[in-house]
């Protein structure tokens, strides 16, 4: 038998268009919406189930292209990387996925994750295990010397349970991706560039041009979507080049980048959130910068503004990514930071904002997925807000706004909250986070008896 829904909405923002519709209807069949129509064309059904969201502002659920599932809202890199098994951090990305769903995002894509973690996730989301987004998967990043995820020394290397897998050469790259492919992964993760600069203060690219075509059209023969992180003008510049489906940050591109994204309709996500929360949060008052502001990734941001600008004056297709999954951004918190940022600083208005947020992060996720759009033949994912984020989008970031989040035609029960931080990641060793000598300890209003003069 079929199940079928009617979701009354009083306004309607259906992903698409620039248009607002008033007193709508999706009928959804088994989770799949079959008909959008006026309210007055739809009449009660006994063979309905009714959801009444007519005073209330409906969109799709909303989809963030960078939540790193695996990551447990870490305070550092080591914590990502070495100190909890695999197995406890599939166990952990449960618990996460669910509030990220809770916060309004019934899809994700979580890019780079160590071992088959969030494959795990999303598989056990599917099976109906748990409660949690549609996830498009990748393994760890594939990386060079020069790479993001190869932070340690050498005599470290890269570690099994590290977000990277290290390759040394074409050869390398190929199989890594091949076997990714083969472990079931809906993406694949390039990570086209690191922390390395020349002295002109350039990030130089991870992988040459070649090496980075090469990569792709494996990606791409295999049926798979090319994703990678490059910051610096070269890695996008090459990134662009090699026709990778999506870029994240692209801080740094220039017009050349910028010409080959758009040769190849390439996507960009910017993930501003990440920088931006490191700018309003950590700089003024976290003590362990107090004194010594850290000003790089306030550069970056301002930056990235003004490139990403032309950007989207070029027509570049531009979804929502937060890097979400740091302790700067923990899950199902800061995701809807993003649509606020694009609205105040990129010049989107809030409807553009609500499409990056929605259909046009649909197309870089799994394919059989249909998501992002409330029409038919669409999931019948929606999220039912007290309140008009075509005039504040900030409200998105109001739980107390969110009304209700639907998957697949059905209500999900909001997520528990609280857990134990300290039981969960922040496993690095840390002792201090000052540097305690005389001077500061006096700064500080301490006088130990020894330091009477
Ligand atoms: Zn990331």
């Amino acid at each position: 038998m079929t199940d079928t829904t009617y979701i009354r909405c009083g306004k309607l923002f259906p992903g698409v268009g620039d248009t607002v519709l008033e007193n709508q209807t999706i009928v959804a069949e088994d989770g799949i919406i079959t008909r959008v129509a006026p309210s007055k064309d739809i009449p009660k059904s006994a063979d309905a189930t009714e959801q009444d969201f007519s005073r209330n502002f409906v969109i799709p659920g909303m989809i963030d292209l960078h939540t790193h599932l695996a990551y447990g809202n870490a305070k550092t890199e080591e914590d990502i990387d070495l100190y909890s098994s695999l197995e406890f951090r599939a166990v952990r990305g449960v618990f996460f996925a669910h509030q990220v769903l809770s916060s309004g995002f019934t899809t994700i894509g979580a890019p780079g994750d160590s071992g088959m973690v969030s494959r795990a996730v999303r598989d056990a989301i599917d099976a109906g295990l748990f409660q949690g987004p549609r996830i498009a998967a990748a393994g760890p990043y594939i990386t060079s010397r020069q790479g993001l995820t190869d932070w340690y020394p050498t005599w470290i290397g890269v570690p099994t349970t590290s977000i990277g897998r290290l390759v040394t050469n074409r050869d390398e790259a190929i199989e890594e991706i091949r076997k990714q492919v083969k472990e079931g992964v809906d993406t694949v993760k390039i990570a086209m560039d690191g922390i390395l600069r020349r002295p002109n203060g350039e990030l130089v690219a991870a992988f040459t041009l070649d090496e980075t075509k090469a990569m792709v059209d494996e990606i791409h023969r295999l049926g798979k979507i090319a994703i990678t992180h490059a910051r610096g003008r070269e890695a996008t510049l090459y990134a662009g080049k090699a026709g990778v489906d999506l870029i994240f940050h692209a801080s740094e591109i220039d017009d050349e980048g910028l010409e080959a994204v758009v040769a190849n309709k390439c996507s960009i996500c910017p993930t501003f959130t990440l920088l931006r929360n490191y700018v309003d949060f950590v700089e003024p008052q976290d003590p362990a910068f107090r004194e010594r502001r850290n000003s790089v990734w306030r550069t970056e941001f301002e930056s990235a503004v003004e490139n990403l600008q032309k950007v989207k004056k070029a027509g570049v297709p531009m979804p929502i990514g937060t890097d979400s999954g740091f302790a700067l951004t923990p899950f199902g918190e800061w995701h809807a930071r993003e649509l606020e940022i694009f609205v105040d600083y990129m010049g989107f208005t809030p409807i553009e904002a609500l499409r990056a947020a929605t259909s046009v992060g649909a197309n870089l996720v799994r394919p059989s997925d249909r998501v992002g759009t409330l029409a038919s033949g669409f999931q019948a994912d929606v999220v039912a807000l007290d309140g008009d984020p075509s005039k504040n989008i900030s409200i998105l970031l109001d739980r107390s706004k969110m009304k209700s989040v639907l998957k697949g035609g059905k209500v999900t029960p909001p997520a528990k909250r609280e857990y134990d931080p300290g039981k969960v990641s922040d496993f690095t060793q840390v002792i201090s986070s000052e540097l305690y000598t005389r001077e500061r300890v006096s700064k500080l209003g301490y006088r130990a008896p020894s330091m009477h003069h």
